[in-house]
């Protein structure tokens, strides 16, 4: 999701808008309809609600089933794997997560901006008699793009789509950060390594999802904690070690209070100075997170009327995942939105279908990293532009078309001329084609929340990234790292590290060092961008509406917890409350 704070786009917004919203009971009766996927070849149904919301965008009814959809737009938004390059325009050094084998020329973020180059030079004539995505993706494929998103950094030149942050480093999708080490999907955390979908963490190390936490380690889904290992579902606890479901408590360890002394005493007896105990523990605490903890049939916070999981503060919203303050979704994964349906990774967008990691959009359609853009479609990295159509690279324009100026009048014609070809050649309202996306189905978020192999990836249509690794002499293997952080010198800071599971190098900065020696943590064994995905693979397990039965009373429950997780006891939220609270 991109974070900017330029101001939006005045004028126009709500009355002039060519989009009428409608109330939800008032439309028109309208049948939900089953289709086949033409991709899973399941069959999916399009509901009245969704009917509603296509026409009312002026689109067809999807041919994909809703999870195809989400993988489909997933697979363009880049997780990527950090690479040194050179900046196409200037020669300056740039660190991007875009891959070697994007075919346009990559700019260094400032230089893209700047008016050192005119994205309307590479400006096309649109061609009737060929398919339109097509030539849009042949101008996508020249235009230059920013090496990375983010603006507002100090130190932290290794990170993309970071944003207002101090000293982060090899991060990803954050805000507000200050010295955070791989860090992922993470907003006001201060000193902390290793943390994933995490908020307002400090001092912290290998956390999930955990919140407005102090000096927590091992954990996940947990908020409000203080000085603790180990904890899977805590609130307001403070030094507890091994323990789930728990609230309000001190000196807890596997759900047991004990006094302050034992407590300590115990903790010593763990020695979680070593690697070796520390992986040990980890396999324990996730025995108990199956066999013992209680979970919740979904991790929805206030909302009204929505399916879905990982809500927050949403109001009829459906099948949306990891979405807050948002209104009026559906199917949209992550972001906070109104009126929005098939998104992935939106950021206060109105009005807006098929969109991928775009922020402050209005009533546009089929776009891709766009930003303060309105009333238009099918745009690639355009940036304050309205009633633009399939153009790439553009900042502040309007009535282009393939990155080229019209009049108002040229413009509505040829768009109206276009949209009627791409109607007739049944290419209206599909997104860019599978192939265009920035990088291949593996390096992508779609592999991380949908995980397939390379020849289901290439069976979905998507590009595959076979990527190369620079070859290092003298490294060593993961494996072979000292067990405690204190047999370690700070001569492992040149050295390179293999990881037997990636077979990418990584090393060990001071900073890094100085963090595991004051912390008395063991160095990890793996390449992080690994750690990462590990320990974001729970989430690809809790993405998928499941029928299912509330262990203690019976009651049928829609939870979205993959039988794979192994999770014994599935509670309805009454019986969730009366079992943890
Ligand atoms: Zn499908
Ligand atoms: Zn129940």
């Amino acid at each position: 999701m991109s974070k900017l704070s330029r101001p939006r786009l005045q004028s126009g917004r709500g009355s002039t808008s060519r989009f009428v919203c409608e109330s939800r009971t008032g439309q028109k009766d309208m049948n939900s309809q089953t289709k086949v996927c033409q991709n899973c070849k399941n069959d999916f149904v399009i509901e009245p609600d969704d009917f509603a919301f296509y026409e009312k965008l002026g689109l067809p009814s999807p041919v994909l089933c809703p999870l195809c959809r989400t993988k489909y737009l997933l697979a363009f938004w880049v997780f990527g794997r950090f690479r040194i390059a050179k900046s196409a325009l200037s020669g300056k050094t740039i660190i991007t997560v875009l891959p070697k084998s994007v075919p346009f020329p990559i700019y260094d973020r400032t230089e893209f901006v700047s008016d050192a180059w005119d994205p309307l030079t590479y400006g096309k004539d649109y061609n009737s008699s060929r398919p339109f995505i097509e030539q849009l993706v042949e101008l996508q494929s020249v235009v230059p793009h920013p090496h990375q998103l983010g603006i507002k950094n100090f130190n932290s030149d290794w990170a993309d789509d970071v944003w207002e942050s101090k000293d982060a480093y090899l991060t990803r999708s954050a805000l507000g950060l200050e010295s955070v080490i791989y860090g992922y999907r993470v907003l006001n955390c201060k000193n902390s390594i290793d943390i994933t979908m995490c908020w307002d963490l400090e001092r912290s190390y290998d956390c999930l999802y955990c919140f407005k936490s102090y000096n927590l380690k091992y954990s996940f889904n947990s908020r409000d904690c203080m000085d603790s290992f180990f904890l899977y579902d805590c609130r307001n606890c403070q030094n507890c070690f091994m323990c789930w479901n728990l609230r309000n408590q001190k000196y807890c360890i596997l759900n047991q209070p004990h006094s302050k002394e034992d407590y300590f005493k115990k903790l010593e007896e763990y020695n979680l100075e070593s690697r070796f105990l520390v992986e040990a523990l980890k396999k324990e605490m996730w025995q108990h997170i199956r066999q013992d903890a209680v979970h919740r049939q979904n991790y929805n916070v206030q909302t009204v009327n929505s399916t879905g999981n990982f809500l927050n503060n949403d109001k009829n919203c459906y099948q949306c995942y990891f979405i807050e303050d948002s209104e009026n979704c559906r199917y949209s994964f992550r972001g906070r939105s109104k009126e929005t349906i098939d998104s992935a990774g939106v950021l206060d967008c109105e009005k807006c279908a098929m969109e991928v990691q775009t922020g402050y959009d209005y009533n546009n359609l089929c776009c891709l990293y766009a930003n303060n853009c309105r009333f238009s479609s099918y745009l690639d990295n355009c940036e304050e532009c309205e009633y633009c159509f399939g153009c790439v690279g553009l900042r502040k324009k309007r009535y282009c078309i393939l990155n080229k100026q019209y009049t108002e009048e040229e413009y509505k014609k040829l768009v109206e001329k276009i949209k009627s070809d791409m109607k007739n050649r049944g290419e209206w309202g599909k997104f860019f084609s599978l192939p265009s996306a920035y990088c291949g189905y593996n390096l992508s978020l779609a592999q991380m929340m949908f995980p397939m192999s390379e020849d289901e990836a290439l069976k979905f249509g998507a590009k595959w990234e076979k990527t190369s690794e620079p070859r290092y002499e003298n490294t060593i293997s993961g494996d072979t790292l000292p067990d405690t952080i204190d047999q370690v010198s700070d001569e492992i800071t040149k050295q390179r590290i293999l990881c037997p599971e990636t077979k990418l190098s990584y090393n060990i900065t001071q900073e890094e060092l100085s963090f595991y020696r004051e912390h008395k943590i063991p160095l990890p064994r793996r390449h992080f961008d690994w750690r990462t995905l590990e320990r974001f693979k729970p989430f690809s397990l809790m993405v998928i509406s499941q029928k299912g039965v509330c262990y203690y009373c019976k009651k049928e429950i829609e939870h979205y917890y993959s039988s794979e997780l192994g999770f014994q006891k599935i509670a309805c939220l009454e019986c969730y409350q009366r079992e943890v609270a």
